[in-house]
């Protein structure tokens, strides 16, 4: 047993985060019931959708029992929303004074969903965030530079919060471009930031090409963490991040419907924790329905945020693919861990020529060959009854001479890989789009005849 002292070291919260994991089995089912109990007496959206499914809170009555609730999606998020009380609709359990955060998803993939939180709610983040920034060695030493613009959407709020909390010291950097951000992360010698993985590398160019500043020697960021994109879980860009700024990098997991739920600790063992203090996490086999305990097999996350009491989030269907690693983090911490963080969503594993790829692992070989930009582009199509696949690689000017070999490198693996036939074609250094914060690089055309 370590002593209190040295726990307080490592984790923001030593008792939960090393209690055995039978004893933190009871505390949510607790948190649970409770849970499950305030939404059913408050949110109307909640009391029917139990009501209809013939179920009462009273029912749970153990770990096994949770998987009698009736999930929701987000599609049953949006048809409640826009209507009173306003815009939330039915799923809100406060009266509308008692809400004080709005913030909404992006709505990539359909129309946003609006998210409020009361002042306890946005205590609950901040707390979140605060195990994540602890674990991943956040201190009260550290000057912390977010380069991002403040908006509607959560990120990097409930980041900057937390941060806070812990006690670093925080450098908004809201409305600045990038060059100035870099001119100011210099200049106020920061020592850490929170960015997505486009971002950072995008970041990183901009540095080199516009101000001649080699962020990994003439820049003091030594942690970033990430959000948004699973790039810092694919070894090969977080590998190209931590060598562009000479700095480690850690992933987090979160979204606005439901929370920060999952983060990367300082050990860095290829996974991501799953905060159990604060969440309940189930895998479910995305065909049978079946709860996944075992490492090694992949399921959907259906996720409920225990504490968080404005607008629900019970077993919530969140897509994301997991699986459980086998073994514990060297770190001490009893929340289990997901191997290779989200490895893809329920929605972006699609079948190309009755193959299941996820866009995550083409990610990961073409970040792992050296002479090709960070820049790339996936489009399936189809032609006749035949799917098909093109992938846009950029390369180097300084790799032309090894155009051929870097071609086969990547056909190769990219069979081995994702045992795909693909149509590479190599595109003109700078020539494919740039995203700002997310990237857009997967393509479905399919659909569209
Ligand atoms: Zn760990």
């Amino acid at each position: 047993m370590k002593s209190v002292k040295a726990a307080a070291a490592i984790y923001w919260n030593p008792l939960v985060e090393t209690l055995p994991l039978e004893r933190l089995r009871e505390l949510q089912v607790k948190k649970f019931r409770r849970i499950v109990k305030w939404a059913y007496e408050r949110s109307r959206f909640h009391r029917k959708l139990y009501q209809e499914a013939g179920f009462k809170p009273g029912d749970i009555k153990s770990y096994q029992d949770i998987s009698k609730v009736p999930k929701v999606e987000k599609s049953m998020m949006r048809d409640i929303q826009r209507k009173d009380p306003f815009p939330y609709g039915d799923a809100l359990c406060v009266p509308l004074e008692e809400v004080t955060e709005f913030r909404q998803t992006s709505g990539t993939t359909g129309l946003p969903v609006y998210q409020p939180d009361t002042w306890q709610d946005w205590e609950w983040w901040a707390e979140s965030w605060a195990y994540l920034l602890y674990a991943q060695g956040y201190r009260n030493t550290d000057r912390v530079f977010i380069p991002f613009g403040y908006n509607i959407f959560v990120a990097f709020w409930a980041g900057h919060y937390a941060a806070e909390k812990i006690g670093c010291e925080v450098v908004p950097g809201g409305v600045l471009d990038t060059e100035a951000r870099v001119l100011k992360i210099q200049e106020l010698q920061a020592t850490a930031m929170m960015a997505t993985p486009t971002y950072v590398l995008g970041m990183a160019d901009t540095a080199r090409k516009k101000l001649g500043i080699d962020p990994a020697r003439d820049l003091t960021i030594r942690k970033i963490t990430c959000a948004g994109e699973p790039g810092a879980s694919i070894p090969s860009t977080k590998k190209r991040m931590e060598e562009a700024w000479g700095a480690k990098v850690f992933d987090h997991v979160g979204a606005t419907e439901i929370g920060a739920w999952g983060f990367e600790c300082a050990a860095q063992s290829g996974g991501l924790h799953v905060n159990e203090a604060l969440f309940l996490v189930q895998l479910e086999d995305p065909e049978t329905g079946e709860i996944i305990e075992e490492p090694g097999r992949r399921g959907k996350v259906v996720i409920t945020a225990l504490d968080r009491i404005a607008q629900p989030c019970i077993r919530f269907d969140s897509k994301d693919v997991v699986e459980w690693a086998r073994d514990p983090c060297p770190c001490g911490r009893s929340f289990r861990l997901l191997k290779g963080g989200v490895v893809g969503r329920a929605d972006d594993i699609t079948k190309i020529k009755g193959v299941l790829v996820a866009p995550s692992a083409i990610e990961e070989v073409v970040r792992s060959i050296r002479g090709l930009s960070n820049e790339f582009e996936i489009v399936v199509t189809k032609k006749g009854d035949l799917d098909d696949i093109t992938l846009k690689i950029e390369l180097l000017p300084e790799a032309e001479g090894s155009r051929e070999f870097i071609l086969t490198q990547v056909k190769d693996q990219l069979r081995l890989k994702t045992n795909l036939g693909y149509n590479i074609e190599i595109h003109p250094f700078q020539s494919l789009p740039r995203y700002e914060v997310k990237a857009k690089r997967f393509k479905d055309l399919r659909k569209q005849g």
